[in-house]
């Protein structure tokens, strides 16, 4: 009899550290135990994914703050947070393309193959048109100043999260529907802003002409000096195009973005002598603590600098 209870008690034993080891080997290979690597090719990417990540994510981004992310030369850093990652996002619709800067790193990080963990944030919008000389038919990549297709790309991140990291699915799921609960209202906060400006009065002249979306979102026309960020910006030929529209169209105000040299718009104001009425955000956030360091706090920026730019 005692030699049985012995042997039970060893047999107990041993089931015990045999639960406790392999619980310790279950600890040490799960994935929640490491953050999930993630690269975003610029800052607002970047905003919406944290935003859908929140602590189980890790976020290298490339194009810095303020930079234009239409070019970018990537770092050796760069090539090895995007060789290490879990997952890449980025904007897609042409604008990770100049010098086919994005794909050059894919391939060099050994993320071009069909099942890389790399993610279209723009999946699923509605392509909007370039139509300038020499750019016809290229699709637009601003689609994230239209706040309904940020809500698009938090569904982006969202998804692609899932894939990598699927036993957080519920984390990720919860802070989606927080986050776009949070830029539906900015959107219609946006909407309402903007219906108190008389409608032949939402003209709005830009360096780059980022604003399609926007202008389709909210009821404007969008003017720009260049249709989009490349080589050969603020040439006299588009100088002399934006000043006969500003002075035909009885245009009152210009606006400057943040991420792009001011000269030009300058320029086109001394001509015109019409003023510039503020800066907004178009292809970056504002660094971190200043007044549009996330996509709802530059959006939100965006709002209220355009509305009283143009009520002035
Ligand atoms: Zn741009």
């Amino acid at each position: 009899m005692k030699k049985r209870i012995l042997l039970l008690a060893a047999s107990i034993l041993t089931l015990i550290m045999l639960v406790a080891c392999g619980g310790q080997e279950a600890t040490g290979n799960s994935a929640s135990d490491g953050k999930v690597q993630v690269v975003t090719t610029y800052s607002i990417v970047y905003d919406i994914v944290k935003n859908v990540g929140g602590d189980l994510v890790d976020i290298h981004s490339l194009a810095p703050i303020g930079s234009n992310p239409h070019e970018y030369d990537p770092l050796p850093e760069d090539v090895k947070k995007t060789t290490d990652a879990d997952a890449v996002f980025y904007n897609g619709l042409n604008l990770e393309a100049g010098n086919s800067w994005f794909d050059n790193l894919m391939e060099t990080a050994g993320k071009n193959g069909e099942n890389a963990p790399v993610f279209l944030m723009s999946k699923g919008v509605d392509p909007m048109y370039l139509t300038s000389k020499g750019n016809e038919g290229e699709e637009d990549p601003h689609a994230w100043l239209d706040i309904r297709n940020g809500i698009q790309y938090a569904k982006n991140a969202r998804d692609g999260l899932i894939k990598v990291d699927p036993e957080n699915k519920e984390v990720y799921e919860e802070n989606t529907e927080k986050y776009i609960a949070k830029l539906k209202k900015v959107h219609d906060n946006a909407v309402k802003e903007f219906n108190e400006i008389p409608e032949e009065e939402r003209v709005l002249v830009t360096s780059e002409g980022a604003f399609k979306y926007f202008s389709d979102a909210y009821g404007f026309q969008a003017e720009y000096i260049w249709e989009i960020n490349q080589e050969n910006q603020g040439t006299p030929n588009q100088i002399t195009r934006i000043v006969d529209i500003i002075n035909e169209k009885e245009i009152t105000g210009l606006f400057l973005e943040t991420s792009i040299d001011p000269r030009s718009m300058e320029a086109v104001s001394d001509e015109t002598n019409v003023p510039i009425r503020g800066t907004v955000f178009t292809d970056s956030l504002a660094k971190p603590g200043e007044k549009g360091d996330t996509y709802i706090s530059m959006m939100e920026s965006n709002i209220k600098t355009i509305k009283e730019g143009l009520e002035e």
